[in-house]
């Protein structure tokens, strides 16, 4: 669907009454946007002082205790009959044992897009037996529709974002667990026995394992709405966990056992183009956390991580996980947020837990708003729909919505934009990007169909197909790109790998 120039300004304009004004394409080289100074709303919230205000639920509406599949249904069915104009509720698909797989759309705008704005997600309890965070979601979902008539920090996000929460995509794993427990692997799987997080598509290694319906569910989900941010919630550990959690096989060791052991027990990290972001998102989390930036271990046999934050594969390696997915195929920053020593603890420990991550919650979600926005369009304002967009230097990209919107989240700086859309003459724009609010900058592609020649060819014309990886180039700095081993080597290194992994996630969660 073309959208007339007039409409989209006309649209983004009437949106929730934004305050920074979209640009005219014309001058596209760099649009700053005025107004709507963030530093305020991302610098605290708003309360007496500028500190946290303090949450105390309505406990008619949602206790602190563990809400199974049926209970939580019923409460995510009364809340939006009750907050209509807040949230949607949908479902992505069924567990393997038919569990709707309910996802609350919590937001001023909760069952359109709004034109402009970010979308943002939550996804909780994909290893079935870490309960912590299905309980925290369904908390943030009472917070933020309870806070937003007398919250001004909260009515700016939601007025301004709209944000999906899915508290449970392993229902099937969490009814298999137990409360209490606190270690093991019982009602991590799903029904068929498949670690979710281990089931994704995989950039660094061949994923053998046969996709499971969740897995699918959510494939689906992130290809039809374009996230910006996403924090996957865990249990086990107390530290937030930033991609790559796989690594391209190091070569330098010789034989394929001796890699295996190096790959294993050496664990190097291996940090993604936008690694100064990702930092940035997990101290977000870390630092707004009541106790994660301490970085103290849970167990003394456990280990420690420095200011509560850690790279995936310097933790430890894995395949098939859902925040390289995210990234990689989707553009979709994606954090691994490790919110409780024990995975599935009493009850009566829950209110702590709210506690300590609500404040973390909501700051690491407000930062889909840094960094650079706009649109890409034709010379006649109407949208470019999957234009394939990358930050120079950074050779992981993303690409347009439907109505040729893009975000990307950027530290302050310098940057150079690169657009490409079938048709079009690529494009580079300079762009700047402040701390106290997003750079607003919109593209105008010209055709390659010149009056004066033939038609204009780039020379790499960026790969089509439905759920491709958002790199442009194979291969990483420093890495021999996908399979770097040979495939006797492949082989061996998966086997072992997985087998030490499996000890690991065991003991860490
Ligand atoms: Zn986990």
């Amino acid at each position: 669907m073309l959208i007339p120039k007039q409409a989209v300004l006309a649209a983004v304009t009437l949106c929730a009454g934004i305050a920074f004004a979209i640009q005219v394409p014309t001058s596209d080289q760099i649009s700053l946007s005025t107004g709507n100074d963030r530093s305020d709303v991302l610098s605290g919230f708003t309360g007496v002082g500028n500190e946290p205000r303090a949450y105390r639920p309505d406990t008619s509406s949602l206790d602190f205790v563990y809400h199974n599949h049926d209970d939580m249904t019923r409460y995510l069915r009364a809340t939006t009959a009750r907050y209509p104009n807040l949230t949607a509720l949908y479902s992505i698909g069924k567990s393997v044992q038919g569990r709707e797989l309910w996802v609350m759309v919590v937001s001023a705008s909760p069952y359109e897009h709004m034109l402009g704005k970010p979308d943002v997600k939550y996804i909780g309890n994909i290893h079935g037996n870490e309960a912590v965070g299905r309980e925290l979601l369904l908390h943030m979902i009472q917070y933020l529709i309870t806070s937003y008539t007398t919250d001004p920090y909260i009515k700016w996000l939601l007025d301004n974002t709209r944000i999906h929460i899915l508290p449970s995509l392993n229902p099937d794993g969490y009814a298999a667990s137990k409360e209490g427990t606190c270690d093991g692997g019982q009602g991590r799987y799903n029904s068929r026995g498949f670690d979710l997080n281990r089931n994704f598509p995989d950039y660094f290694k061949q994923n053998n394992k046969r996709s499971q319906p969740e897995t699918e569910a959510v494939k689906e989900w992130i290809n039809k709405i374009q996230f910006v941010l996403s924090g996957s919630l865990h249990g086990g550990a107390l530290v937030a966990s930033y991609p790559y959690d796989n690594t391209p096989n190091a070569k330098i060791c010789r034989s394929s056992s001796t890699c295996a052991v190096f790959n294993s027990y050496v664990s190097a990290p291996s940090l993604t183009p936008d690694d100064d972001v990702f930092k940035h998102l997990s101290l977000t989390y870390a630092n707004n956390h009541a106790k994660m930036s301490r970085g103290v271990a849970c167990k003394s046999a456990s280990p420690s991580f420095e200011n509560g934050i850690t790279n995936g594969a310097a933790w430890y390696p894995l395949t098939g996980g859902m925040q390289d997915y995210n990234y990689i195929w989707h553009g979709c920053m994606e954090v691994t947020l490790e919110v409780s020593c024990c995975k599935f603890p009493p009850a009566y420990e829950l209110r702590k837990y709210w506690d300590d991550n609500q404040l973390s919650m909501i700051k690491f979600l407000a930062e889909a708003h840094r960094g650079v926005q706009g649109f890409v369009m034709d010379p006649n304002g109407g949208p470019i729909e999957r234009a394939q967009l990358k930050i120079k230097g950074r050779d992981v990209g993303f690409s347009t919505t439907k109505y040729g919107e893009f975000w990307r989240i950027l530290m302050p700086g310098v940057y150079k934009l690169e657009v490409f859309a079938d048709g079009f003459v690529p494009r580079d724009v300079d762009f700047m990007v402040v701390e106290q609010h997003p750079t607003l900058l919109n593209v105008t592609m010209q055709p390659s169909k010149r009056n004066d020649g033939p038609y204009y060819r780039p020379v790499q014309q960026p790969a089509q197909s439905q759920y491709r990886p958002q790199i442009a180039a194979p291969g990483l700095p420093g890495s021999g790109g996908i399979n770097s081993g040979s495939p006797a080597d492949e082989g061996i290194l998966s086997t072992l790998s997985n087998g030490f992994n499996s000890l690991v996630n065991n003991i860490f969660g």
